[in-house]
């Protein structure tokens, strides 16, 4: 597997104890730093989607090309420092769960850059290789 180039990390801007970025009622500490840090592997594609959503949050790009699948991912990734994620609506799953090895997530991801507040809607695929979740690509809009 090609070792992703090293991007310059932004200072994370959610604390430990915070309440993780991507929504589910936990900290983030409990949540998707446990995934970001290696501690433990997302069980579903929702999870993963989850804490890819984290990681945009957080500026960790190291763990957003990790869970990239290596025919679609980029060899490196350059986040907007202005970008701030601001929450993420889970929409729809289909599979995705540890008896699949497919699965995709519909969601909406909203942010402000520049303090004009938008959204991003995707509906993504996901596929488990070795055992671990990792993003495909985008369906086309139906
Ligand atoms: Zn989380």
């Amino acid at each position: 597997m090609p070792k992703p180039k090293n991007t310059p990390r932004r200072p994370a801007p959610v604390a430990p104890a915070s309440p993780c970025p991507c929504g589910r009622a936990a900290t983030y500490r409990d949540c998707c730093a446990a995934f970001h840090q290696g501690r433990a592997t997302a069980p579903t594609a929702e999870r993963l989607m989850r804490s890819r959503y984290s990681a945009f949050a957080v500026g960790d790009t190291g763990y957003l090309l990790r869970t990239w699948h290596p025919t679609t991912r980029p060899g490196s990734l350059d986040l907007d420092p202005a970008q701030r994620w601001t929450g993420l609506d889970i929409l729809g799953t289909t599979g995705g769960s540890a008896f699949h090895t497919e699965g995709t997530v519909e969601f909406r991801a909203h942010y402000t850059l520049h303090g004009h507040a938008d959204s991003q809607y995707e509906h993504s695929r996901f596929v488990r290789e070795a055992g671990q979740w990792v993003y495909l690509d985008a369906l086309p809009p139906a």
